[in-house]
């Protein structure tokens, strides 16, 4: 799913209890694209439908359907749930495959998971956020490592291998801890200072970043002001 489509499984957000319900993986996209569209989407529940969001369901339409499929040794299952304990997140994986063999030469097979997207590769790393946090889950589920994943894009319908670095990692782990926040606080964050992406989101007429961010900025220049008139200029 997109950073700006909120279909991908939201699961309920519930601040107050002990034990907080996982993380969908769909969040972790909108969050790295915008905390604040994260949380309008899991925490508030809106929702607005644009012209990339529809493109990202027709495209999804296919990739949701479960099935397990073998193609030149290659073991493919559509659809396939995941979850990591460890990180409390789940969600569905569009499609896993699982190669024989590892690097190590045992007969384990690795999970190599592949995700769907409309458009082209961004600039963000929402996507291969998303993706890393399928392979964490993978991992833990597997007992194996899940070296790598791939994002296939609609537009230019080719699929490009993701390695699933330390750096990856950690952004991932803390794109979590980030949305953790948010859910237990129950705080809708700030628009993103980044208002090129508020252009290409659904949510924008929902979310109104100008006008959230107007009242803080007047609230400054108020202070300003005042700080200016309060202390007169030293000689
Ligand atoms: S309109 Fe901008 S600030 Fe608001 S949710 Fe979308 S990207 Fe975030």
């Amino acid at each position: 799913m997109d950073a700006d489509d909120p279909a991908a499984v939201p699961g309920p957000a519930s601040p107050n209890e002990t034990a907080p319900d996982p993380i969908p993986l769909s969040a972790l996209q909108h969050a790295v694209y915008c905390l604040r569209q994260a949380a309008l989407i899991h925490l508030e529940r809106m929702w607005a439908e644009n012209r990339f969001t529809a493109e990202g369901h027709v495209l999804h339409i296919a990739a949701d359907r479960p099935g397990h499929r073998r193609i030149k040794g290659v073991r493919r299952v559509s659809a396939l749930p995941l979850a990591s304990a460890r990180l409390g997140i789940a969600g569905v994986a569009d499609l896993v495959e699982f190669h024989a063999g590892n690097e190590a030469g045992s007969d384990i097979e690795t999970a190599y998971p592949v995700e769907f997207k409309r458009g082209k590769a961004k600039l963000h790393r929402a996507d291969e956020v998303q993706l890393c946090a399928q392979g964490l889950c993978l991992e833990e589920m597997t007992g194996a490592p899940v070296p790598e994943g791939a994002l296939f894009y609609g537009e230019t319908k080719r699929r490009g291998a993701v390695p699933f670095t330390p750096e990856l990692r950690a952004l991932t782990e803390e794109t979590v801890a980030a949305l953790r926040e948010v859910f237990s606080t129950g705080v809708t964050p700030p628009p993103t200072p980044l208002i090129s992406r508020c252009r290409a989101c659904s949510l924008a007429e929902l979310c109104r970043p100008k006008a959230v961010a107007r009242p803080a900025a007047a609230f400054r220049r108020r202070m300003v002001e005042t700080l200016s008139h309060e202390s007169p200029a030293q000689p």
